[in-house]
């Protein structure tokens, strides 16, 4: 963990800072307040106006990631220093994606292999780890990751590999509940962070949390829970056809009973064509939720399997064809688990884009709007208004406002009809099936490829500039179709690929884009994927990391790096920032691993030399840059 920095000019600070970390985690034991005091509901509506703490993943209901901390600022984050850092330790390396929280003097945080750390914001110093205890035969398609917790009473609450929910006193690290929610060994895992909401009409404090595992061919499904007891409340599926569960009992069908936007025929013939009981749409992101409204919002996968012919009628043409609910926004109301709006992204999606990217809600002119940067290379805004409303159809195509290319060359469509809402689909670019007797079908070029435009890493939002920033990608891929039964517990995919770099220059893009109108107002390039989430600041500044190691710090207007740190291993997680006695922090966590390595073909050769880690830093401006 010492020998870790390869930055000369702050390689000397580090080493003092890291003994004198040390020194006082021997010399002092955490005090007695640390960790205690309930977070209440209020406490959780609020976060995005406190700056003392971080108590939900996005910094706010809306997941803006926006912080109105100014003490570290375009002048002076140049001399940003590391305070501390923790190693996760173990063998236990892989991806660290998560986002922490910070409550109260302790900071949350998750790590690969479904672990969780309280830790000492002043030391670093461990209070308390939970580690999950994982059965053989746990099925993540894309690392061992976790993207973070939730906060609520005296709890800490995160998803496990197997397919569970847990809660942890909060002061103790000590399980209080523990519930299971999907077959492991079928693929079902959880990788999100759970989210807390509170239903209106009833009162009720409610857990979220949903699922992954389109890649294996699950049901995806949203839960809500008793955050106290961990008692399922309601299950909504986002598979059309599929029945949600309200108090134990059966309720509603999600869309139309006979599921029409699937095939019919086989519908009506057996109750359950293969991939309709198979059909994806796992809702594996965290949520946002829209207080006024009262509604959650929240992005559906991809429809499994990803091979599109096995989705539409034969003989059909595939444009034909929707694959409800899966590749969109889907807007749930909290006291039936009812859908009451959807936008789909990429209809019967043929390419993995999936719709499960954050969808961030802001205001503009007295207007809401969702904002959302899809895999699909195009970055969405809609009319919250509409997808939120009650008692009506539900709104697909009328809430599109815009859909604008945020990577170059998008291969797949030339835009967007803003009055029916759907693609405009270039002819040739969903993979053919196989030739009669032929194992694969013929292949093909798309871009962007099926990591995407953008992938998980949530974008912020900075309402100053008002600008959004993604970590974005230019990537492409060969793409052709496979033969494919569903088998359980086996990757139901039908599609082969080989991702590929776009340009020489570069593949990540740190992109500002203007959310109206569709203006890319910076970029700034990486070598490697971006695979970070960002972080907005009226400092003026964007924090995000990157995949060979370094969190970094750009001016927001005008995309100028203005500050790196080498962590020692590629940052994939999301950093934060807070204030404690006058003074404002940032923390992030390193540790390479997600998609990129395990799925990137070309790409994932290119990440070879990154070396695998596992921790959290804290960063700190010097003592006289920090007085008020
Ligand atoms: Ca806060
Ligand atoms: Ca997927």
């Amino acid at each position: 963990m010492y020998n870790h920095s390869r930055n000369k000019t702050l390689g000397k600070t580090l080493a003092k800072t890291l003994v004198a970390a040390g020194a006082l985690a021997l010399a002092s034991s955490s005090s007695a307040t640390a960790g205690g005091s309930k977070v209440t509901w209020e406490d959780l509506l609020n976060d995005h106006k406190t700056n003392g703490d971080v108590l939900s993943y996005g910094l706010g209901l809306k997941a803006q990631r926006w912080s109105t901390l100014d003490q570290i600022n375009s002048d002076n984050v140049g001399r940003l220093t590391p305070k501390w850092s923790f190693s996760f330790g173990d063998e236990k390396q892989r991806g660290q994606e998560s986002q922490a929280l910070v409550h109260n003097g302790v900071i949350y945080v998750t790590a690969s292999y479904s672990r969780m750390f309280a830790l000492d914001v002043k030391t670093g110093k461990k209070l308390w780890q939970y580690s999950a205890r994982l059965p053989e035969g746990i099925r993540p398609c894309c690392d061992v990751v976790n993207r973070g917790a939730a906060i609520y009473g005296d709890m800490v609450y995160m998803g496990l590999l197997d397919a569970s929910v847990v809660a942890l006193n909060k002061k103790t690290g000590k399980v209080v509940w523990k519930e299971k929610f999907g077959d492991h060994e079928a693929g079902y895992t959880m990788t999100g962070a759970p989210f807390i909401i509170k239903d209106k009409k009833s009162g009720k404090v409610m857990l979220i949390h949903g699922s992954s595992g389109d890649e294996f061919g699950v049901v995806g499904r949203l839960f809500a829970r008793d955050p106290m007891t961990g008692k399922e409340l309601w299950m909504r599926a986002f598979v059309e056809g599929h029945q949600g569960r309200l108090n134990g009992k059966p309720s509603t069908y999600t869309g139309d009973k006979k599921a029409p936007s699937w095939p019919e025929g086989d519908y009506k013939n057996t109750g359950k064509v293969e991939a309709w009981s198979h059909g994806g749409g796992a809702p594996w992101q965290t949520p946002t939720f829209d207080v006024e409204s009262n509604t959650i919002v929240v992005g559906t996968g991809n429809p499994a399997p990803w091979n599109t012919w096995k989705r539409t009628k034969k003989g059909d043409d595939p444009r034909n064809w929707e694959s409800l609910y899966t590749s969109g926004q889907a807007y749930v109301d909290p006291t039936t688990g009812d859908m009451v709006g959807f936008y789909q992204h990429t209809p019967n999606d043929a390419w993995d884009f999936s719709g499960n990217n954050e969808i961030v809600l802001f205001e503009k002119d007295g207007k809401k709007y969702g904002a959302h940067a899809d895999r699909n290379g195009f970055f969405f805004v809609t009319d919250q208004e509409k997808l939120t409303k009650r008692g009506g159809k539900i709104n697909r195509p009328l809430s599109l406002v815009a859909a604008h290319p945020f990577v170059p060359d998008i291969s797949w469509a030339k835009g967007f009809d803003l009055k029916t809402g759907k693609p405009i689909e270039v002819e040739g670019q969903r993979p053919p099936m196989p030739e009669p007797g032929k194992k694969q079908g013929k292949k093909i070029q798309v871009t962007p490829n099926f990591l995407g435009g953008k992938n998980w890493n949530p974008m912020s939002y900075n309402p100053e500039t008002g600008l959004f920033y993604i970590g974005a990608n230019h990537w492409t891929e060969d793409y052709w179709t496979e033969n494919i039964t569903y088998k359980k517990g086996a990757a139901y995919l039908g599609q082969g690929f080989r991702i590929r770099k776009q340009f020489d220059t570069h593949i990540g893009a740190l992109t500002a884009i203007e959310p109206m109108t569709g203006k890319i107002v910076w970029t700034a390039k990486e070598k490697l994927p971006l695979w970070s989430g960002t972080l907005s600041t009226k400092g003026g500044l964007v924090f995000t990391g990157t995949s060979d190691g370094y969190v970094k710090a750009f001016n927001a207007k005008t995309g100028k790096e203005l500050w790196k740190f080498q962590t020692g291993s590629g940052v994939v997680s999301i950093p934060i920032t807070w204030e404690m006695d006058g003074k404002q922090y940032i923390g992030i966590g390193s540790g390479y691993g997600g998609a990129v390595p395990l799925w990137g073909g070309d790409i994932a050769d290119l990440t070879k030399p990154v070396s695998q880690g596992g921790s959290f830093w804290v960063f700190e401006l010097p003592k006289e840059l920090a007085a008020k």
